[in-house]
Order: structure tokens, then sequence, then C-alpha cells
């Protein structure tokens, strides 16, 4: 990937195509096949899906809602969401990933409301949504882009729009340099860090204002999690 995130989007389809697909599967899984560090970040995570769903339920039930999960991976929040009777749409930018999604949705759900799974980069996703959300996914992406995404995801939503990202605070770039000197041979991407204020900002120009904030840490995965709406509706 060149630095300034020209081919990124490539690099990161290749990636979770193949041994991102293999080590994030096995991280949002439920299999004892991981290390510690795996594990503290399947903790992390799941405590991520945890607080989105309570984010989202807090404004009242799910039932009948349109919701797009976008970058969505394993299924990990579509398919509670749909359990909670969500309209869901959930897309992803790897066909691996997507039918992953689909064969756990399908047992988990016993065939009822299976979210609407595509492939799919979120920069080509149509449609309006009551809420979109996209988790984890712009770690993979530098600024520029993160903002071109947030504006393309706030453009889908009619109510309500759910990011978590990387936060760029000192202790975390710090952590992220140590891992920079020690590459392991699973990091095939680079992660972008992202501050909140640049996400505020990127959603205040397309009219977009920041409601709740949670924040979830454990040893290795950090996240901020953000729930914006629409000024005109405030
Ligand atoms: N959102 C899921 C979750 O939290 O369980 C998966 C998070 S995983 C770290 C990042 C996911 O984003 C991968 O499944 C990857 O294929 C997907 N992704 C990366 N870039 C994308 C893009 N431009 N459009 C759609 N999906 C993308």
């Amino acid at each position: 990937a060149n630095e300034m995130g020209g081919d990124d989007k490539e690099v990161v389809k290749e990636y979770f195509n193949n041994s991102g697909f293999q080590r994030w599967k096995k991280i949002y899984g439920e299999t004892d096949d991981v290390n510690r560090v795996q594990l503290d970040i399947r903790l992390g995570h799941s405590k991520t899906v945890e607080k989105t769903l309570e984010m989202l339920t807090d404004e009242g039930p799910l039932q009948g809602l349109t919701v797009c999960d976008a970058g969505c991976g394993t299924g990990s929040l579509a398919i509670p969401l749909a359990c909670e009777g969500a309209v869901v749409t959930a897309t992803d930018i790897s066909a691996a990933m997507v039918s992953e999604a689909r064969s756990q949705a399908e047992k988990a759900l016993e065939g009822e409301n299976i979210p609407k799974f595509e492939v799919k980069d979120l920069e080509s996703l149509e449609g309006r949504f009551d809420t979109v959300v996209c988790l984890d996914v712009l770690i993979h992406y530098p600024q520029h882009k993160a903002d071109e995404m947030i504006a393309h995801l706030a453009s889908l939503a009619e109510k309500r729009l759910v990011l978590s990202f990387a936060p760029k605070t000192f202790y975390y770039l710090l952590l992220k340099r140590i891992g920079e000197l020690f590459p392991g041979p699973s990091k095939a991407t680079r992660a972008y860090l992202h501050s909140d204020g640049d996400v505020e900002r990127a959603l205040e120009k397309v009219g977009w204002r920041v409601r709740k904030r949670g924040f979830i840490a454990t040893q290795f995965y950090f996240a901020s999690l953000i729930e914006a709406v629409p000024i005109a509706s405030a």
C-alpha cells in the first residue's frame, strides 16, 4: 500500500479474503485455538458489539427497523441485530467474510429473518436505511479516505450512524510503535488510528453530530464508539 492510501483498498480486500480471513474468523469465533493476544482482542471486540447493541436498543426496539452493517465481517453484529427483529443488510468487501457470515447466520437464526448479505465495498453501497453501522473498518484507511467513507455512510442513513475506530491516543500510539518494531507474520495490513476530533469534524462537514460516545479498552484492543445523528433532527 502506498502512504497516501492509493491502493489500501485492494490490499485490504486481498488480506481479508486470505490470511486475514483465517486470522479474524478465529478471533471472532469461539474456538480455543487462539493465543493470549487474540483472546484479548476477541474479548474487546465482543464488548464493542455489546455496547453497540445497547446504544441501538436504548432508543427503542429494533423490530422492523432497517439496519445496514457495512463491513460485516463474520456477522458478529448482523446476527444479533437480526435476532432482535431488525431488517438487516450486511455487506463486506471480502467474499470469504460474506460467505462465512451467511453460513453463521443460517445456523444461528434457523432460517428466520436472515440478513441480506452482499459482497460490496462500502463506498459503492446504495439505498437508505434507518440506521447504518460500521465497526472496526476505518482502522484500515487513512483519515482522508475515512472522511469520504463517513460522508458516504451518513448519506445512506436516515436517523443514526454508529462507528467504531481505533483511537489516536498516546498509549495506543506507543503500542502501535512497539508493534511496528516487532511486526508479527500475521500483521499484513497497516493500522490507521483516528482521533475523535477528526471523526467528529468529518461528521459535521456532512451535517451530523455525535449524540453518544463509548470507549472500549482491553489490553490489546482499543475502540472509540460513537453514535451520530443528523444535526437537523436535533
Ligand atoms: N465489522 C466487523 C466486526 O466488527 O465484527 C468486522 C471487522 S474486521 C476488523 C474489518 C472488516 O472490514 C473486514 O471484514 C473487511 O473485509 C471489511 N472491509 C475493509 N474495507 C472495506 C471496505 N472498503 N468496504 C467494506 N468492507 C470493508
